[in-house]
């Protein structure tokens, strides 16, 4: 993403390559000396060192984070006329797999300070043909599960948590990925465990369900030439696993890294006229895959940064009730006041763990500079 003209990019892949690249050099060597392609002892290993690192038994790696929800929700029984509630601002791989598996989306706003679920209008969506929810971790800040939990048990429903952009960030100092009854997780590049292809990943406790879903993610079967139903083909390959193995024990770091830049953004922006700066609600650490600002300007502030070489993103245009995909719903902007008056806000800042100081002082200054002018 980075070019000659960009003197602060989004997000430098190649910076955190250049930290470990005779591991992943090797790794990558490794498996084509071997041709361990598919499936294989690579895999495994991801797979449980992934979920050790949750202290969680079982984890079920799929080709993308798209797939992981779809298999998580066909595992759990998802059939036509089945509602799932889940946020109205977040990716649409969100959504769009609840359709896929069968279901109705059913959107619930967010709260205005953490763009996760709002958990006080969660329970009025529930109605009788309601199976379950999904929290969307987004950002890197985890939804509200004291709230979720309640209500989902109460009502007897299940809970995905969707953690793709959400890698060991922690309600009350317990791990996001291990309070429902799955959490998914993507590997895609950019994501704050990011593999070199698409990549993705389910983890579970309960070890029915990891059954299900490895024999749906793997042609209905759990061996080769064993199909007991119709599934479908959703491998992590063994060079993405044999990458993320590499970069999987680096990720308290980099975690820790996003965390001080964010910290830093936080300081030095602090009290910028018209700037709303990320909330981290109580209890939660937020792990900043991305770090989201608002302004009643956005798409001048946008604008501003770029003529200044700095790469922005706004994540995400449109809040997904919003989109023509879901114009079926018919949805007024009253129904999801939040998520609409984000959608034209929103804007996310560069944030990386290789970011330099030297960097981040060129986004204050600009940021500070177009606030304070217009
Ligand atoms: C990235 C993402 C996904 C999907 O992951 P892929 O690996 O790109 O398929 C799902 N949900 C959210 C919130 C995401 O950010």
């Amino acid at each position: 993403m980075s070019s000659a003209s960009t003197s602060v990019p989004f997000a430098d892949l190649h910076a955190q390559y250049l930290t470990i690249k005779q591991d992943i050099d090797s790794a990558i060597a490794g498996v084509i000396r071997d041709s361990a392609f598919i499936r294989g002892a690579r895999v495994d290993a991801f797979e449980r060192q992934f979920a050790a690192m949750h202290g969680v038994s079982q984890c079920v790696s799929c080709a993308n984070g798209t797939d992981s929800l779809y298999v998580a929700m066909h595992a759990l029984n998802v059939k036509a006329g089945d509602e799932v509630i889940t946020s109205a601002h977040s990716w649409i791989a969100t959504s769009e797999t609840i359709t896929q598996a069968g279901g109705s989306v059913v959107f619930c706003d967010t709260d205005g300070d953490t763009f996760t679920l709002d958990a006080k209008r969660l329970e009025s969506l529930i109605t009788p043909r309601t199976v379950g929810i999904i929290p969307v971790h987004l950002y890197g800040q985890p939804a509200d599960m004291d709230a979720v939990m309640r209500i989902a048990n109460k009502h007897r429903l299940w809970v995905i948590e969707d953690c793709a952009q959400a890698h060991l960030a922690r309600f009350r100092g317990k791990l996001v990925g291990t309070f429902g009854r799955a959490a998914s997780f993507s590997f895609y590049p950019g994501k704050n465990l990011g593999a070199m292809g698409d990549a993705g990943g389910l983890l579970t406790e309960d070890g029915a369900l990891a059954e299900r879903m490895a024999m749906f993610a793997r042609h209905g079967g759990l061996t080769k030439g064993d199909h007991r139903i119709e599934g479908i083909n959703s491998r992590l390959d063994g060079l993405q696993a044999a990458i993320l193995s590499v970069k999987l024990p680096h990720l308290p770091a980099w975690t820790a890294a996003r965390q001080r830049i964010a910290a830093r953004y936080d300081a030095m922006l602090a009290g910028t006229p018209d700037l709303v700066l990320p909330k981290v609600a109580e209890g939660r650490e937020h792990v900043y895959h991305l770090y989201v600002i608002r302004h009643p300007r956005r798409d001048a502030l946008k604008a501003h940064l770029a003529s200044n070489g700095i790469e922005t993103v706004v994540n995400y245009p449109v809040a997904l009730p919003f989109l023509p995909a879901y114009a079926r719903l018919n949805v007024r902007p009253e129904q999801f006041p939040n998520a609409f008056a984000d959608q034209s806000t929103v804007l996310s800042l560069p944030i990386f763990p290789e970011m330099t100081q030297n960097q981040q002082g060129k986004v204050v200054d600009c940021v500070r500079k177009f606030c304070r002018a217009s």
